[in-house]
This record gives structure tokens, C-alpha cells and sequence, in this order.
């Protein structure tokens, strides 16, 4: 979602003349869009704003030229004061809900002066109503914001009091900006939220739509060839989205549904509000509706209270999924959140050991899946050059990295190609020329 209201703000700007450049060097302002997840992610925050901090002086003292400094994203949300504080340079700190507003922030700044501006308020307005319709293009595969917020209250998450109140934007919005999508060259989107199939948009025949309503609906955009989303909780999987990936083919078969933790002990200390064998029999129907869906999914070991057992629970759920792709951490404690004030911390050196043994399986299921698709014809979507001369890199349908030989002119266009080679992370490919390219 970062690398979406990245590429918002870069819209939001664009009308004062502002264009996005490769690194800071040279730039005139720099913008932090910043994620405060985890600990580990807030504290780059600050080691960056010290680089950024010479940067500015260097411009100054060397060139005479001012240098904006602006932190976006979830750290300006939760720390905005802590920022002005402890980085005095930084001249905006904007919050994931008042972006919007920083053409009016950057005109306020008056370079003469020591000047700052927090704005890390919930505001009234929706800032998407207030984005500029117009951006640039974003290639063959795009994000679309879709729903944003939570108030699921998970005990280990800052998400709800980051990024505010779940919220759905109406359909005729989301329509219109994937039509902008596809119109630009865009041909896969994935539709984003903090809990995406919690999704109930306004639509225009006065009902709320769900998230497998506004799926079928995008199907309909000529020239849209794939839907993704993400990310799911398991309480919002409901029937209509589990038979969305029977009936839509351009539903691309992955899907990646976050457990957590295998332990029921552990969900319910998370307030995840559901037991694993509710989350099993979600993949046994999505199995049975889209038999070779690929499943992904996230965990955290470690957290408060976790025993031994807890965490072999998880190693036991995991070996029952086989995930094609998974993302785990350390349990990080949050400011305001319940579990950070939890006395049953688990040590440091116990995390690292879970989150080894973790990774090693899921690492092997990983392979194995990859492994598993050598010999298949898959259609790729070219997304890129790759980095070897003469390489293009694209994804297959289960979200696989897709390296073969191509050529530029490919770019965009959905390839066939067969898996010749697994690797850890991604495969390598060969045009199949029987098909050609599409
Ligand atoms: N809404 C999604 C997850 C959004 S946060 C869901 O409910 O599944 C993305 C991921 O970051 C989470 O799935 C979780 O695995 C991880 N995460 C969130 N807070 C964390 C914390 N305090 N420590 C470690 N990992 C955390
Ligand atoms: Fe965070 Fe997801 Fe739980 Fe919401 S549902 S509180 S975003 S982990």
C-alpha cells in the first residue's frame, strides 16, 4: 500500500511541477513514505533522516539550495512530534490519511524560515476524492487501493491506530480508476486493504457491494486480463469471494490469507477471533472451488506467551497448508498496543531460533512448489527487463518471478512460456513458440 500512495503523492505533486527522480541527489524535495509495522522498519526511519539530514546541509552550504524534507506513511502518523523533535530538519510530516493536502503543505513552506508542518489528522474529506484523476502510467501490473483501515484490533498491531477506521471506497471510483488503469497499459491489478475482503463499497444501485461483487465487475473492463487481492482476513472470506475463484478467470489462482500462528491459544491472545481448523476448512473450499490455488500467508513467532508447543502448532499448521510463498517475523512489540504491555515477553534469542525453523520449512515448501511447476506452460505477464542481458522477467499466475530470454518489445503482453528451471525464489522460463506471444 506504501508503493500505492507512493505513486499517489507523486499524482498529488505533479501539478506544481514536481517529477520523481531516481535517488535524492539533486532532488528538491524528498519524501520518506514510511511504515511503522515493526520496530526494525520505524528506526530506518531515522538512520535515513540522518543521511538526508547531510544531504540538506551539503545543498545549502555548497549550492545554496534548499532541500525540502518531508516523512509520509504510518511513523508521521504515530511519531509526528517525535520526528520534529528529533530530526528539527525535516520540514513536513503528513499522515497516511492527509497526503492530499501537500501541495497546500509544500506552498506554506517558506525556505527562509525554520518553518514545520505536522498534519496528522483524521480528517473529514477522503483524501481519495481529492487526488488528481490524472497519473502517469504504471505499468503492465498496478495497485488500486480499494479498502483501507481496520478495526479488527488484532493485540500485536498498530494498523488501526495508523491508518484509521476501516473504509471502503464507493465501486463507481474504484471502476473509474482502473479503467485509467487499463487505458495507460495496465493489464493485472491487484486490489489493495489493510483487510481488503472486508470490502463494502457504495455502488450505484444503492447497495453495498462486496469484494467478489467489485471483482466481477472489474472482470467486465475490456483489455483487464488479471485480479489479484490483497491482504485477506479469515473471518472476511466469505462464500462469494471463495466461489469468485471458481467463476472469474481473470481471479488469478494465489491468494494470501495471514494465520498468525498456528496455536489457538495464540489466536486468541492475537484477538484473532477465529480457531485454525475455521481457517483449514476456508482452504479446503478454496481448494475445491479453484483446485491448483497457491496459497501464501503471514506469522509471527514469538508472541507474548508463546510456548513451545504454541509454536510447534504453527510448524504443524504450516506442514498441513504447503505454502507456496510466505512472509514470518519476530513478534515486534508496538507502542498502544495490548501485547507490548504483556509480561510474558519471549526472549530475543528464543524468537530467532523460531523464526529460523520457521523459515526453513517454509523456504522448502517454497522450493517445493516452484519445483513442483517445472515442465508447465504458464502464461507469464512481462513486467520487466530482468537482470541478465537479453532477460525479460514477468510473474506467472501463482505469483512466481518469471525470468526467460525476450526482448523488450514484450513488455506488457501475457507470454507462454514453460518452466525449464527452480529456484528458491523464482523460476526460469522458455518462450513456447507453439503458442506465441499474446
Ligand atoms: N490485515 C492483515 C495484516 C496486515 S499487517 C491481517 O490481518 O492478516 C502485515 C503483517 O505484518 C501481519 O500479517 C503480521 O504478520 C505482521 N505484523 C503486524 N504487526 C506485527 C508485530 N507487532 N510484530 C511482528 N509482525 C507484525
Ligand atoms: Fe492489523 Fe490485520 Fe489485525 Fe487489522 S486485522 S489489526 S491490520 S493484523
Amino acid at each position: 500500500m506504501n508503493v500505492y500512495d507512493s505513486d499517489r503523492i507523486t499524482d498529488a505533486l505533479a501539478p506544481l511541477g514536481y517529477q520523481t527522480t531516481d535517488g535524492p541527489e539533486g532532488a528538491d524535495m524528498v519524501i520518506l513514505n514510511t511504515c511503522h509495522i515493526r520496530e526494525k522498519a520505524s528506526e530506518k526511519v531515522f538512520s535515513e533522516l540522518g543521511r538526508l539530514r547531510m544531504m540538506k546541509e551539503k545543498a545549502r552550504d555548497q549550492q545554496g539550495r534548499n532541500v525540502m524534507i518531508a516523512v509520509a506513511g504510518c511513523v508521521a502518523q504515530a511519531e509526528g512530534e517525535e520526528i520534529t523533535r528529533r530530526a528539527p530538519w525535516v520540514d513536513i510530516v503528513v499522515g497516511p490519511q492527509t497526503y492530499h493536502r501537500l501541495p497546500e503543505l509544500v506552498a506554506k513552506i517558506d525556505p527562509g524560515t525554520r518553518s514545520r508542518i505536522v498534519d496528522t489528522e483524521f480528517p473529514e474529506e477522503v483524501k481519495f476524492d481529492l487526488l488528481p484523476g490524472e497519473h502517469a502510467p504504471r505499468g503492465p501490473a498496478a495497485f488500486l487501493s480499494v479498502q483501507e483501515g481496520c478495526d479488527k484490533f488484532c493485540a500485536f498491531c498498530v494498523v488501526p491506530y495508523t491508518r484509521g477506521a476501516e473504509f471502503s471506497r464507493p465501486v463507481s471510483a474504484v471502476v473509474a480508476e482502473a479503467r485509467r488503469l487499463v487505458a495507460t497499459g495496465t493489464r493485472e491489478l491487484t486490489l489493495l486493504g489493510q483487510n481488503v475482503n472486508a470490502y463494502h463499497g457504495e455502488a450505484s444501485d444503492g447497495k453495498t457491494w462486496n469484494l467478489a461483487r467489485l471483482l466481477a465487475e472489474l472482470a467486465e473492463i475490456e483489455g483487464l486480463d488479471r485480479l489479484r487481492y490483497t491482504t485477506s482476513h479469515p473471518l472476511d472470506m466469505d462464500d462469494d469471494l471463495i466461489n469468485a475463484h471458481r467463476n472469474l478467470p481473470q481471479l488469478m489462482p494465489y491468494l494470501h490469507l495471514p494465520i498468525q500462528s498456528g496455536s489457538n491459544h495464540i489466536l486468541a491472545a492475537m484477538n484473532r477471533r477465529h480457531e485454525t481448523s475455521a481457517y483449514l476448512a476456508i482452504i479446503d473450499r478454496l481448494r475445491s472451488a479453484r483446485p491448483d490455488i497457491a496459497m501464501s500467508g503471514d506469522f509471527i513467532v514469538g508472541f507474548p506467551g508463546e510456548s513451545d508447543r504454541d509454536f510447534a502448532d504453527t510448524l504443524a499448521l504450516v506442514d498441513k497448508v504447503g505454502y507456496a510463498s510466505a512472509y514470518s517475523f519476530k513478534y515486534s512489540p508496538r507502542p498502544g498496543t495490548p501485547a507490548a504491555s504483556d509480561d510474558r515477553q519471549v526472549p530475543e534469542d528464543v524468537k530467532a531460533d523460531r523464526l529460523e525453523a520457521l523459515q526453513q520449512l517454509l523456504n522448502a515448501q517454497q522450493f517445493a512448489f516452484n519445483k513442483a511447476t517445472e515442465g508447465h506452460r504458464m502464461d507469464i505477464l512481462v513486467e520487466r527487463p530482468g537482470r541478465r542481458e537479453g532477460q525479460m522477467a514477468g510473474r506467472s499466475p501463482y505469483m512466481q518471478a518469471v525470468n526467460f530470454q525476450g526482448n523488450e518489445d514484450q513488455i506488457g503482453d501475457i507470454v507462454s512460456c514453460v518452466i525449464t528451471q527452480a529456484k528458491q525464489k523464482s523460476v526460469s522460463g522458455e518462450l513456447d513458440n507453439l503458442k506465441g506471444a499474446a
